[in-house]
């Protein structure tokens, strides 16, 4: 899309989303002429009205316009005379055509499901538009797949497990409202900064507090009101711990429990892992994990501020798969 207001001298302002990371940010890239004599991006800004990042970018995405630019990109068309030899520049539409032939004659000789393209969740927003539009509406093949998927499919497959859908069920501006955060499994400070940024802003301005879960000491873990430092693959004995505190303090919601979930009777609410034996198992006990507590900080700080606003930043940490 571009930009209103932003042709001058040959160059155009494009807004689109930073292609590194699932945070999704909006910027806008200044493309032109480059040193060359090709259009090229020229310099990458934050959209300041886009509602994922107001304008912010992290180190990733501020430096879109120096990766693009990098040596060793490819800028042309290569082709291999035969399988075995190195491949030769070849002009573009001369390429274009070559490959549509090809992709002609393997669909008229096997029809279109003999085409599949396994594309990058890396590629930017347009080009996996246009590929989707290449495989479904003109090859018309469905046999299009992405490493999104195998990145996603344990996470896909837990949400929608155990909340009904595949994506994740909050949203950014849940940031803005929240009293307590709930990081676990997810360093945001390193790998998602801009969303670590606005919980950040959430903890100044309201003074919300922050629960870090994490067998590591990170950036994130160095802001926290309460890190909790459990051992390696014990995040599910933990949070069967909490779950077992709110339900036994009565800060659930049995009506909403009744109405909206399956499964969820009292007896489910993990009875079986005696407290001691979780607080031996996750490596938490009291004394040294809160000083001066003996309850467990974490359900409390969940239940401080009733009706609980709470958010769940993590992207994907609590599936095991991400950082
Ligand atoms: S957090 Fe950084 S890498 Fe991720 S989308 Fe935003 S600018 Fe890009």
């Amino acid at each position: 899309m571009v930009a209103p207001g932003s042709r001058s001298e040959g160059m155009t302002r494009v807004r689109t989303v930073c292609s590194y990371c699932g945070v999704g940010c909006g910027m806008v890239l200044d493309v032109g002429m480059g040193p060359d004599g090709r259009r090229t991006v020229l310099k990458a800004s934050g959209d300041r009205e886009h509602p994922a990042n107001y304008g912010r970018l992290c180190t990733k995405g501020a430096t879109t316009a120096d990766m693009l630019a990098a040596p060793g990109r490819l800028t042309g068309a290569l082709r291999r005379p035969r399988r075995e030899e190195a491949p030769v520049p070849v002009p573009v539409d001369e390429a274009i055509a070559r490959t549509a032939h090809r992709l002609r004659a393997i669909v008229d000789e096997h029809g279109p499901d003999a085409i599949a393209l396994y594309v990058s969740g890396q590629m930017s927003l347009e080009a996996q538009y246009l590929a989707n539009k290449l495989a479904k509406g003109f090859i018309r093949t469905n046999q299009i797949e992405s490493n999104s998927r195998l990145c996603m499919a344990g996470a896909g497959t837990g949400y929608k497990l155990s909340l009904g859908a595949d994506g994740p069920p909050g949203s950014y501006q849940d940031f803005d409202k929240a009293d307590v955060f709930f990081v676990i499994g997810s360093n945001m400070a390193d790998c998602h900064p801009i969303l670590y940024l606005r919980m950040r802003d959430r903890m100044k301005s309201a003074g919300a507090k922050l629960i870090v879960v994490d067998p590591r000491r990170t950036a994130t873990a160095a802001k926290a009101d309460l890190f909790l430092q459990i051992k390696p693959g014990t995040d599910l004995a933990l949070l069967n711990g909490l779950l077992h505190l709110l339900h036994t303090d009565g800060h659930t919601d049995p009506e909403f429990i009744a109405t909206h979930t399956v499964a969820a009777e009292a007896g489910d609410v993990h009875p079986r892992l005696p407290r001691l034996q979780r607080r031996r198992h996750t490596g938490l006990r009291h004394r040294r994990a809160v000083p001066g507590q003996h309850r467990p900080r974490s359900g409390r700080l969940a239940t401080a501020a009733p009706p609980l606003r709470a958010a769940r930043p993590a992207h994907a940490g609590a599936d095991g798969l991400h950082p």
